[in-house]
């Protein structure tokens, strides 16, 4: 058989890997969307190396848009095979997908303007709403734990990685000449502590192990450390400053677990009496999906649903959907907490609420994920003294603030402590994706300080045989 690397290689985004059986099967592991700006982002993410009608299955690590966010592009091509994933993936794509369908159709309504006024020609969105709504046909959900199979010869198993809710490392069994060769490709791995998912479980033993590696040269604090962090900069910038604490952040799990964080400390009567809004609808039907896939909480947080009936939900926070309430808060006088999507500020709402506050020194932009290089987010934590949202240049003026132990990515260790699982000997390659090249560079010494070999960091478009 063969893989071939056709997107998270030497780069964050666009997680795409094409395995080709002897029989000519073609399964696809995730497959994600190039996040970035611009018209070579999306001329990326429409040359996707492959005919859609040609691949006969996608095996779906996780739902965020960086794994999944082409299966409706895929579909609009001609794609009819099957999407297996997690139940948790599963209705989280419903949800994400169209999301990311409005989004896309939004987007290049705006940029079509643009392009009328100096008289360009207009282009059309990668793909719609529609056709997000309509792949969720193909889509297969099914348990953790259990073997799957997807086609003769070839079956799957996905273990959880507490990444995301539903994310799990997609373990491939494939029979070629009658010999069983056992594909692991993790996925996103989750940290150890997370305050809300289960923690990464040991998964079987693979031949051939594909490996995130995004923190592959860092360590992170401890979650606690971040909590503490997060409070400390609500304090700072809506009592001491009286401004207003806008956050991006994702709004499936990082928002949770912000809103989770914020709850635990309205309940210790440490949170002032600020007014926090979550201005999202994604949010608000994430948080639907987080109350019906509690088999993903860790113990704790399943402790707590028996006391707490909404640890995402308390007297102070307000969700907000209506595109109208969206825009009162514009007017807002004084300080509040804006809690809103996208995660690297590339899209959604929050380019809005950062148009509007980020030249105030008084406020203060705290990003709790990872921001991709060439992203706004990237750009804003990179210190730029301006910068362009939807065509306006604006001064930066407000704090912009990092935590990066809200990370949903493990760190090295972590990483490392979650593959030591496998006998080091019976992995014959080890593939590094999705991270930046320096950082996989070092990632790989550290894995062969610990027994791995073989270890490959594949460039994009990259091809091995796999005997
Ligand atoms: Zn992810």
């Amino acid at each position: 058989m063969k893989i071939k690397f056709l997107g998270a290689a030497r780069e964050v985004t666009g997680s795409k890997f094409l395995v080709t059986t002897d029989l000519n099967k073609r399964i696809l592991l995730d497959c994600g969307m190039f996040q970035g700006k611009g018209l070579e982002t999306d001329s990326m993410n429409r040359n996707l190396g492959f005919e859609p009608e040609e691949i006969d299955h996608v095996v779906l690590t996780h739902a965020h848009i960086d794994h999944s966010g082409l299966i409706p592009y895929m579909y609009r091509r001609g794609f009819r095979g099957s999407v297996v994933c997690t139940n948790a993936t599963r209705d989280l794509c419903a949800i994400m997908l169209s999301d990311s369908g409005f989004i896309q159709e939004h987007d290049t309504y705006t940029f079509n303007k643009r392009r009328a006024k100096k008289g360009l020609p207009t282009v059309t969105p990668i793909y719609t709403q529609k056709d997000a709504v309509a792949c969720m046909n193909q889509f297969i959900g099914v348990p953790c734990d259990m073997n799957f199979r997807i086609d003769d010869n070839i079956k799957v198993r996905f273990t959880s990685t507490g990444h995301m809710l539903g994310s799990g490392v997609a373990n491939l069994q494939i029979i070629e000449n009658g010999q069983i060769k056992r594909i692991a490709y993790t996925g996103d791995i989750g940290r150890p502590a997370d305050s809300i998912l289960a923690p990464p479980r040991p998964f079987p033993q693979a031949d051939i192990l594909i490996t995130e590696s995004t923190y592959g040269d860092r360590l992170h604090n401890r979650n606690e450390e971040a909590e503490e962090e997060l409070l400390n900069v609500l304090i700072e910038t809506c009592v001491h400053k009286r401004g207003k604490l806008i956050i991006p952040a994702f709004s499936v799990g990082r928002t949770q677990e912000v809103v989770y964080a914020l709850n635990s400390f309205f309940n210790e009567g440490k949170l002032p009496r600020v007014d926090i809004y979550v201005d999202s609808p994604l949010a608000v039907n994430a948080t639907s999906v987080f109350r019906v896939h509690s088999e993903c909480f860790n113990d704790e947080l399943q402790h707590v649903l028996h006391s707490d009936e909404d640890p995402f939900g308390f007297s102070q926070l307000f969700y907000i959907t209506k595109q109208e309430d969206s825009k009162r808060l514009n007017d807002y006088k004084g300080p509040c907490v804006i809690i809103s999507a996208s995660g690297m500020m590339e899209a959604g709402r929050v380019k809005h609420h950062l148009a509007n506050n980020i030249s105030d020194p008084k406020n203060t932009v705290l990003a709790v994920g990872y921001c991709a290089p060439e992203t706004l987010g990237a750009r804003i934590l990179g210190g730029a003294s301006e910068v362009s949202i939807h065509g306006i240049v604006y001064p930066v003026k407000a704090d912009i603030r990092r935590i990066e132990s809200f990370s949903g990515h493990a760190d090295y260790r972590e990483m490392i402590d979650f593959l030591s699982c496998q006998v080091k000997e019976g992995v014959e390659k080890t593939f590094l994706v999705h991270g930046e090249l320096e950082t996989q560079k070092k990632y790989a010494e550290e894995l062969r300080k610990a027994g791995f070999r073989n270890i490959e960091i594949p460039a994009r478009g990259q091809e091995y045989s796999i005997l």
